[in-house]
């Protein structure tokens, strides 16, 4: 098949999916600067058909603007057409960043970071998702024959990944039934994120070229194993020393690091509504699947919703260069640039008010009586996205980062997401969503 002839503006929303308006290419030169025009009013699109009541009219509009340094190439490959596309920046008529625009969000705080700490953020996501449509027989978890069993579609989505410059770094089989995974090394800035949003739909597009269908949904199925999207952050200095890691710190946290921590745990309750921002996000997490169910922090500790993460390398500059922090309260459902820019925000807060890291756990917090997640300041994490949405409406600082404009739209469509399956059963809440993302 020849080389397509569309390029796509994919933007992504609140809901965290990629949007798009496609321009012939030998258009596309002159769409560079003002994009295409979208109405504000399609930011409260649910995953689904309803658009959430919203505070724009019909005629309020912004620009779908592409960012050049993010064009996208995916090849033909046998009968498919080769894919096209580039991110944006939804931005005013006047060039401006919109108020509710989710990437221009993450590229302000890390702005802001920068601007107060003299560091550049680097970050990574893993990437996990159920891949169905082939048949076969059961294949143990984690297994060569597991990999084996979708020989093919892995070898093209290696290729794809590659080509596509996204830093491909692990493709393995998960713990669930058909359940697999990708991993990214880390980007600096922006491009961290970038890099989730173009390997899930190089992801998605693969799927489809061999006749299947790859889901990132946090919960494919109610017992099945749920999707992370776990997030992975380090600092560099103004020199490009690694600058997250002191190997005399606690959890060989620097300084700054601990405090970033610190802020990210202050506000987890909050973040949470931006992280893990569906109905179907509070069905993965929970104790015991290693999603992480507990507002708590320890080295390599998996049930903690921030896990710090040493290198296993002994030489110290190496050691200082991989070493680095996770954020594993957050899925697929999250823009990952609303996600990673209120991250960020949150443990910017805790730099600029020195605050405490709290302690090191390690062990399961779940095995720990009531008085001892007590005294140690750790807190369940909310059980659904209205609890998420109380937090964040009770979280001034958090509320700090937003416009009025866009705390009213993205609470209006979230409590409209989370109504609109108040009374939907499992079975049908993940279903909607797996086939969502
Ligand atoms: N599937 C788990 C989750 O939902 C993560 C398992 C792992 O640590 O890789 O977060
Ligand atoms: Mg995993």
């Amino acid at each position: 098949m020849s080389e397509g002839d569309v390029v796509y503006l994919v933007w992504n929303d609140l809901v965290g999916l990629a949007r798009t308006r496609g321009v012939p290419k030998s258009e596309y030169e002159g769409r560079k600067e003002h994009g295409l025009g979208w109405a504000a009013a399609g930011q409260s699109l649910t995953p689904f058909e309803d658009i959430a009541p919203n505070p724009w009219g019909p005629m309020t509009e912004l620009r779908q603007t592409p960012d050049p340094a993010t064009q996208v190439h995916l090849d033909a490959d046998g009968d498919w057409p080769a894919l096209d596309f580039v991110l944006c920046n939804s931005l005013n008529a006047d060039g401006s960043p919109w108020e509710c625009c989710t990437r221009s969000f993450l590229i302000a705080a890390l702005d802001d970071l920068k601007a107060e700490t003299g560091l550049t953020l680097h970050s990574a996501y893993e990437n996990e998702f159920l891949l169905t449509g082939g048949d076969g027989p059961w294949v143990a978890p984690f297994s060569l024959s597991s990999a084996r069993h979708v020989a093919p579609f892995i070898e093209r989505l290696v290729a794809a990944l590659r080509s596509v410059d996204v830093g491909l770094e692990t493709v393995e089989p998960e713990y669930g039934l058909s359940q697999y995974e990708v991993s990214c090394g880390p980007a600096e800035g922006v491009a961290g994120a970038d890099r989730v949003v173009v390997t899930r739909e190089v992801l998605r597009e693969v799927a489809r070229r061999c006749g299947l269908h790859a889901s990132v949904s946090p919960k494919p199925t109610p017992d099945g194993v749920g999707n992370g999207c776990h997030l992975h952050m380090s600092f560099r200095d103004d020199q490009g020393n690694a600058a997250a890691y002191d190997p005399d710190g606690p959890g060989e946290l620097s300084d700054v690091a601990a405090h970033f921590v610190a802020g990210i745990s202050r506000h987890m309750a909050a973040l949470t509504a931006l992280t893990a921002p569906s109905p179907v996000s509070y069905l993965r997490l929970g104790p015991h699947h290693w999603s992480c169910g507990y507002n708590a922090v320890g080295v390599q500790n998996r049930e903690a919703a921030v896990r710090i993460c040493p290198s296993p390398k002994h030489d110290a500059a190496e050691r200082g260069n991989a070493f680095n922090i996770e954020f594993r309260a957050t899925d697929a459902t999250a823009s990952p640039y609303l996600a990673l820019g209120a991250v960020v925000r949150a443990g910017l807060e805790g730099v600029r008010g020195k605050l405490p890291l709290p302690p090191l756990l390690d062990r399961d917090p779940a095995d720990l009586s009531d008085a001892e997640r007590q005294e140690l300041g750790i807190t369940p994490l909310p059980a659904s996205l209205d609890e998420a949405l109380d937090a964040f409406a009770a979280d001034k600082t958090v509320l700090g980062w937003f416009t009025p404009t866009m705390i009213e739209a993205y609470t209006s469509l979230k409590r409209f997401e989370s109504a609109m399956f108040a009374d939907q059963s499992p079975e049908a809440l993940c279903e909607r969503y797996r086939f969502a993302y």
